[in-house]
């Protein structure tokens, strides 16, 4: 039988590429689609891209394995920008809760389009959110053409009803929009949620085959209240409730201490982190997710963004560059956390917190072709001494110019194919008065802890 020609090609291309001394560029490299994977990289060949059903020049761009936002809540981009400079205790009871209290389907939709419409254009070709209405965020996943983990959240506060609906909607849905879906039980947090229901969320997710996507140990108060009220720390809390045997993509961790590491580590073929750099800096919160110490242990760590009423953009190589430059002032040594290990948590290590190693976050035969273009020809890049240097320390969102996921082409030279971004922000604008407004005086739940510490005098 006569070898099928390949769906896609994108020829002349530099790409990243798993070398012997780490990662590295190829240049004058053509990638070779087939049936949403990559069935060939390597030196050029435009014989591969004329036999190609279609064929994309790439002479000049650099490839990318598509960014993972290992953490998010898509449809809070109808919340940018809309509460700032306030304690994070307030942001959640007197801003954030409240306003989701009006939420409605439509809402969550639409945001999640205007979400993901933010992501193909700055290169992120799969993500991880954790929010209401999850079906309408797998529809915005199933038209915008994007790869996501989705999970219903659910809180103490809604009774076994939200429990229940995050279970369904995780048996539902996983494999869904052509297998570009898969799923998580939703527990909000330790703080927000039972033990009991932290325990009937691990065996469920068990049952299924997937994950539990939680927050938890967001700040070292946050760890030290815990201790404080039940004699142990969050993530002995979630050990205790079976979910780091279920296995656990847990967000944030920037109050994990010494005394959970070991519990880490028994659990790192299944538990991983979720690192949100903007946020924390945005709210003040400290220490950051102890990267270096759970790299250490063999945990992986993914990159993500959080919501956008937090972090204002969805945008991952911004998170990579933030990740990269608070590790070194954290750590106080400029040696640590080089190009290479940036460049490893934002791929592979990206993918495998987000249970998809060996599927993304590769350019390699076999992997989905998820694959981003990037233009570093602008001045902000240039001289171009070393492309890993642009990519984590100057490129912007804008500089990514196509965006592939699954093979499909979601966006070419910046134009995008599956999202009209006009018409969603012109419904979203009608109904922004009802979204904000907070005088009905509910809100979702309570944020419980007020930080002890007293805020510095401002100028
Ligand atoms: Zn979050």
């Amino acid at each position: 039988m006569k070898e099928q020609a390949v769906d896609l090609a994108i020829v002349g291309c530099s790409a990243l590429m798993q070398e012997e001394s780490g990662l590295g560029f190829e240049d004058d490299v053509t990638i070779e689609v087939k049936e949403g994977r990559i069935a060939a990289i390597g030196p050029s060949c435009r014989k591969a891209g004329q036999e190609a059903e279609r064929w994309i020049d790439g002479r000049g761009l650099y490839a990318l394995p598509g960014f993972i936002n290992a953490h998010t809540h898509v449809a809070m981009t109808l919340f940018r920008g809309a509460v700032e400079d306030v304690a994070v205790d307030s942001w959640f009871n007197d801003h954030v809760w409240p306003m989701e209290v009006n939420l409605e389907a439509r809402d969550v939709w639409l945001g999640a389009m205007l979400g993901c419409a933010e992501m193909i254009e700055s290169g992120v070709t799969t993500f991880v959110d954790h929010y209401f209405f999850a079906d309408q965020v797998a529809a915005a996943v199933e038209a915008s053409g994007l790869r996501a983990n989705l999970g219903w959240t659910f809180l103490d506060d809604q009774g076994d009803t939200g429990l229940g609906r995050s279970i369904a909607f995780s048996e539902e849905w996983n494999g869904g929009a052509a297998g570009r879906i898969t799923t998580s039980v939703a527990p909000h947090a330790p703080y927000t949620c039972s033990d009991r229901q932290l325990s009937l969320a691990a065996s469920a997710a068990e049952r299924l085959g997937v994950r539990v996507h939680i927050h938890a140990a967001e700040h070292l108060e946050q760890t030290e209240a815990s201790v404080r009220e039940r004699g142990m720390t969050p993530v002995q809390q979630l050990d205790r409730a079976g979910v780091l045997a279920a296995g656990a993509l847990i967000a944030h961790g920037c109050g994990v201490v010494e005394d959970d590491l070991s519990l880490l580590e028994a659990s790192r073929d299944r538990v991983a982190f979720a690192h949100c750099p903007k946020v924390y800096l945005k709210h003040g919160l400290a220490p950051l997710t102890p990267i270096r110490a759970l790299l250490e242990r063999g945990v992986a760590v993914g990159l993500g963004t959080d919501g956008a009423a937090g972090c204002n953009t969805l945008d991952v190589a911004e998170s990579l560059r933030l990740m990269a430059l608070t590790q070194k002032h954290e750590e106080r040594d400029a040696r640590w956390m080089p190009l290479n290990t940036a460049l490893q948590l934002a791929g592979p290590g990206s993918a495998a917190a987000v249970g998809l190693d060996g599927l993304i976050g590769a350019l390699a035969p076999g992997y989905r072709a998820d694959i981003v273009l990037v233009d570093l020809s602008g001045s902000h890049c240039r001289p171009l001494h070393d492309p890993a240097a642009a990519i984590v320390y100057s490129m912007r969102a804008s500089d990514v110019r196509t965006t592939i996921v699954d093979g499909s082409v979601l966006m070419e030279d910046r134009k995008l194919s599956t999202v009209s971004t006009q018409e969603i922000l012109d419904e979203v604008r009608e109904r922004l008065p009802r979204l904000l407004d907070t005088a009905h005086g509910r809100r979702m739940a309570r944020y419980p802890l007020a930080r002890t510490a007293e805020p510095r005098e401002a100028g």
